[in-house]
């Protein structure tokens, strides 16, 4: 299970962090899940309590410290990007073990660098758009460089969708869907804000499409049908025999 905490880049004049991080650990505790939460940077010098809230039940591991696509910068300022957001949350005494790159965007230098700064495992590698997720559609965990990869399953064959997103935007048909090994969400997708007139008509229609309560609806019922334990990263990574951490 897996919460990307950001700013709130699709809706206009909202603040998810403080009124849905809370209501999600809230569902978490009821519901016995375990997540890993992808802190920006900013946001953890933002809202320093909230991850703190975060870190003790749940895992805080870094989202880089601003949002921007690792690949559209150079080596050093990706290297900045990574050791900048694994520090925001270290400086709240909190330990930093894995990261998950903004867009998914990365190079092929990416496991180099996060070996580097000091990560034990990333998880920014997304199946869909290959082309867009440095040229690799994996989708079982693997290890490269000592660094443990958890890829993000996004419609591959028989892989079923791990974006909330996808399960929002093909509701009602998502109700048939496979459940996915794992679910990335973001605060923001349970807000009823409108979306920002900056994006282009038709991502701005894809986004508004059954966000805010329906979103929540959308999202717990998934939870409900699933009979699996929801883990973090952290909690996964550990199981696995070849590595510890
Ligand atoms: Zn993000």
């Amino acid at each position: 299970m897996t919460v990307d905490v950001e700013y709130d880049y699709e809706t206009e004049k909202s603040d998810s962090v403080p009124l849905i991080v809370p209501r999600l650990l809230d569902y978490f505790r009821k519901k016995k899940i375990t997540a890993t939460f992808f802190v920006l940077g900013k946001i953890a010098e933002k809202y320093p309590a909230i991850v703190k809230d975060v870190a003790k039940e749940h895992e805080v591991a870094s989202h880089c410290y601003d949002h921007v696509a690792l690949s559209s910068l150079s080596i050093p300022e990706q290297e900045n990007q990574l050791r900048k957001g694994k520090k925001a949350i270290e400086d709240l005494g909190i330990e930093c073990n894995g990261v998950r790159a903004p867009y998914y965007m990365i190079e092929k230098n990416h496991f180099t660098l996060v070996k580097k700064v000091g990560f034990r495992y990333d998880s920014s590698i997304s199946t869909f758009f290959p082309g867009r997720y440095a040229h690799m559609p994996q989708s079982k965990p693997f290890i490269r460089e000592m660094v443990v990869e958890i890829p993000v399953p996004n419609w591959l064959p028989f892989f079923p969708p791990a974006g909330l997103s996808y399960y929002r935007f093909f509701y009602p048909l998502s109700k048939a869907f496979q459940l996915p090994s794992m679910i990335y969400l973001h605060p923001c997708e349970f807000m009823d804000a409108p979306i920002t007139k900056e994006l282009p008509r038709i991502i701005r229609n894809a986004y508004a499409r059954n966000q805010g309560e329906k979103a929540w609806k959308i999202f717990t019922d998934l939870i409900e049908r699933s009979d699996c334990e929801w883990k973090s990263c952290r909690e996964y990574v550990k199981s696995l025999p070849s590595f510890r951490m």
